[in-house]
């Protein structure tokens, strides 16, 4: 049987309209699929992303929240971004796709049902969830954020929600999230950690904590922020980013036929994005990694480091009772 493609969704006015920090990468990002072949392979499908409806705005968003984005002028990105992401799950869902990159101008996780901050203003990943969860009774989502600030909103939003489950990876802030509960977990990882030991970290948690859930769709909240050029929290090399679709990619194939949504989160690096989302789609599409796309040195760390980051992953696992063999 032929693979299903992979679907791309983008839509000009992200680069033109969203976010100033994050609205630079995106056209680039996009040529460059273009331009290194990957957009003319048959496996990889682009299609514009429509604008999300008010009635599914409202089913994540108060009307004083959505009078707030409109009046901030970033109402026409956010409503692209929120649609990329919906038309993403449901291609994913319905099988048109067998799984999607959803490029985004305003990113989502710090989008709460009333507020927002950090270049967020609708949550592309809620938009998402409630639109499947209403349109085709689907129940169960795994939401793996690696992006290094906290998925704040995501947990206003959905944390009440029996049927999904929150995986959130944060560089250790003094604000972080701390939570480990059956459906919610934070991972306050070590900034300066390496490659190995953050791929190894999601690894560690998301592959055993998939077999257990069980979900129907999994959906990345995928931020190259996490980059050591970029401006977040993290210290990873392009090398990781291929390396977590890979993980993530092996859990969707384990428990729910491969149904894998990877949302764009933060990032502001041309060269990052450029890179990390093209090692990311030919990932997800089958293809061969280009040698331009894992071209930085693998990062490094102290022993300090890797012993403070395996200390938190051995915590969170023996709270969760994620005991299993890997
Ligand atoms: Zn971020």
């Amino acid at each position: 049987m032929k693979k299903k493609p992979t679907l791309v969704l983008y839509h000009p006015l992200m680069a033109v309209e969203g976010y100033p920090v994050l609205a630079g990468r995106v056209q680039p990002a996009l040529d460059y699929l273009r331009d290194s072949g990957t957009l003319e392979t048959t496996q990889v499908i682009l299609e514009e992303a429509p604008r999300v409806g008010e009635d599914l705005l409202l089913q994540v968003h108060t009307p004083d929240h959505i009078q707030h984005v409109r009046r901030s002028g970033y109402d026409s990105a956010s409503l692209v971004s929120g649609g990329s992401a919906v038309r993403a799950g449901e291609a994913v869902w319905i099988g048109e796709a067998a799984n999607a990159f959803a490029f985004t101008g305003c990113a989502g996780h710090h989008a709460s049902r009333g507020s927002s901050w950090g270049f967020c203003y609708y949550n592309n990943s809620a938009l998402l969830v409630r639109n499947l969860q209403h349109m085709h009774g689907v129940n169960r989502f795994f939401i793996v954020d690696t992006d290094p600030h906290p998925g704040d909103g995501t947990r206003d939003v959905l944390g009440d929600d029996e049927g999904v489950y929150h995986l959130n990876f944060e560089a250790s802030f003094r604000e972080s999230l701390d939570t480990v509960t059956h459906r919610h977990v934070d991972v306050p990882f070590p900034s300066s950690s390496s490659d190995d030991s953050f791929v190894e970290a999601v690894r560690r948690l998301a592959l055993p904590w998939a077999r257990r859930i069980r979900p129907e769709m999994i959906l990345w909240n995928m931020g190259h922020d996490a980059h050591a050029l970029d401006y977040g929290g993290f210290n990873l090399s392009l090398r990781a980013f291929p390396a977590m679709t890979d993980i993530l990619m092996q859990a969707a194939e384990e428990v729910c036929e491969g149904r894998l949504v990877v949302l764009l989160s933060g990032g502001s690096e041309v060269s990052v994005a450029k890179h990390a989302i093209s090692g990311i789609v030919r990932k997800l599409a089958g293809l061969p990694q280009l040698s331009e796309d894992v071209q930085d040195e693998p990062t490094t760390e102290s022993a300090e480091t890797k012993r403070m980051g395996e200390d938190v992953i051995e915590k969170i696992r023996s709270k969760m009772g994620l005991d299993d063999p890997i």
